[in-house]
């Protein structure tokens, strides 16, 4: 079995161009590869003035850009190695540098810390990173910023889901308590909004609440659901959104057994279950 996994180039112009035989960063199964960013204006391309503050400031901006525009961001780098031209430069750098990579209850990337006797350009302070991607599939199960949005026309949808998937997702119909096949699955994997693909839980926040429909104890992601207040049928429900495609997946009650006390009821046709591998 191949496990060849294929790269994606990323390209910005909010970061500086890529000038030479390289790509400004390249994405890799989960994991994001920045190249060395230096110091370089991403409008001029030229070197920003100042000293090492001014410089270590442009470089995590600019790496910044880069993990926005792959799909990552500052709180999923793992790994970080730092090139100095000066190690009398540390102290100033890595204080900057813990603004953006460590802020307060964020967990440290991993470092490396080397002095180097010349960098490109002449410059003070070069930093390359690997972050994790957020864990977003897109419609063809590529990899997808959190923020990008799913729309569809109606009729988009109707040719993307089955008559009974269209009827929960996009009209906010109910399925039949039990009919669903996802609602005794008991095996390891992540369940995606069978609209759009967006991971929206975790097998592990899966329980057996008896109601009828898969039940979960917490998304996957805050972010990937918008919880929304439903009074229809003459009672007030909150009722729960895929965030990426605005899907109707079900409602949230007060009633369940994890630590915040919720019981996700979620249409099984909704989702689609991917077993972990
Ligand atoms: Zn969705």
């Amino acid at each position: 079995m191949s496990i060849y996994l294929a790269k994606t180039i990323v390209s910005t112009d909010k970061a500086p161009a890529a000038i030479g035989p390289y790509s400004q960063a390249v994405r890799v199964g989960s994991l994001l590869f920045t190249a060395g960013q230096i110091a370089l204006d991403p409008h001029t391309q030229q070197v920003v003035a100042g000293g090492i503050v001014e410089q270590t400031t442009r470089v995590l901006e600019n790496i910044k850009a880069i993990l926005d525009a792959g799909g990552s961001s500052l709180e999923r780098v793992i790994k970080t190695t730092v090139f100095l031209k000066d190690f009398n430069d540390f102290a100033v750098m890595n204080s900057i540098y813990a603004k953006y990579l460590a802020p307060k209850g964020v967990g440290a990337p991993a470092r490396s810390t080397v002095e180097v006797s010349r960098l490109p350009k002449d410059v003070l302070v070069e930093i390359e990173v690997i972050a994790e991607l957020h864990r977003k599939t897109g419609l063809n199960g590529e990899q997808l910023p959190v923020e990008e949005k799913v729309e569809l026309s109606n009729e988009e949808w109707r040719k993307r889901l089955t008559l009974e998937q269209y009827h929960v997702l996009r009209e906010s119909g109910t399925e039949r308590a039990f009919s669903g096949a996802l609602n005794f699955n008991k095996e390891s994997g992540s369940y995606q909004c069978a609209g759009c693909g967006a991971e929206l839980f975790g097998s592990e926040a899966k329980f057996d609440s008896g109601c009828g429909w898969p039940s979960f104890t917490i998304p996957a992601d805050s972010k990937a659901i918008r919880e929304l207040e439903d009074i229809s049928g003459g009672r007030r429900r909150i009722e729960v959104r895929c965030a990426r495609c605005d899907g109707h997946l079900g409602h949230v009650f007060p009633d369940g057994p994890g630590p915040d006390g919720l019981r996700y009821c979620i249409n099984s046709l909704s989702l689609t279950f991917v077993k972990a591998q």
